[in-house]
C-alpha cells in the first residue's frame, strides 16, 4: 500500500496520544520505534511529533495504520476518518479510508484481487502460448 495523506483533519491532543498508544501496542510493524516494514522510524508518528505544526496540518499517512490499527479503536476512527474520505470496497461492501480515488477494494479483498489477476494472467499466457502452437 502506497503512502498517502488520508486525511488533513484537526486533532486534539488527547486523540494525538490515542494515536501514539494505539501504534505502539497494537501496530504489528512498530519495533521499538521503527516500522520494520518500511525499515525506518515510523512516518506516523514522526508526522504526530512537531508541536509548533498547525493542527490542521495534521495527516495520516500510514495506509497500513488507517485500514488496519485504527478500526480497533472505533472511536478513535470516528473521530479522526472524514466519511468523505471513505471508499466503499466492490467486493464485500465494508468502508475503508481509500487514500486514492483508484482503490477499489478494502485492505483484505486488495490482496485477494490481486492474487487473483496473477492466476488469471498466468492461465492466459498458457493458453496462448498452447494454441499459437500450431
Ligand atoms: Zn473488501
Amino acid at each position: 500500500m502506497g503512502w498517502g495523506e488520508y486525511l488533513s483533519r484537526a486533532i486534539s491532543p488527547t486523540n494525538k496520544r490515542k494515536v501514539t498508544m494505539l501504534i505502539q501496542n497494537e501496530c504489528c510493524n512498530f519495533i521499538s520505534g521503527d516500522c520494520i516494514a518500511a525499515d525506518v522510524q515510523c512516518p506516523q508518528i514522526k508526522r504526530l511529533k512537531p508541536a509548533n505544526e498547525k493542527p490542521e496540518k495534521f495527516a495520516l499517512i500510514c495506509g497500513w495504520f488507517v485500514n488496519s490499527v485504527l478500526p480497533l479503536d472505533k472511536d478513535l476512527w470516528t473521530g479522526l476518518i472524514d466519511p468523505q474520505n471513505l471508499a466503499k470496497c466492490k467486493q464485500c461492501g465494508t468502508k475503508f479510508a481509500g487514500g486514492s480515488n483508484s482503490a477499489k477494494y478494502c485492505a483484505s479483498c486488495a490482496s485477494r484481487e490481486r492474487k487473483k489477476q496473477q492466476r488469471e494472467f498466468a492461465q492466459k499466457k498458457r493458453f496462448t502460448a498452447s494454441t499459437n502452437r500450431g
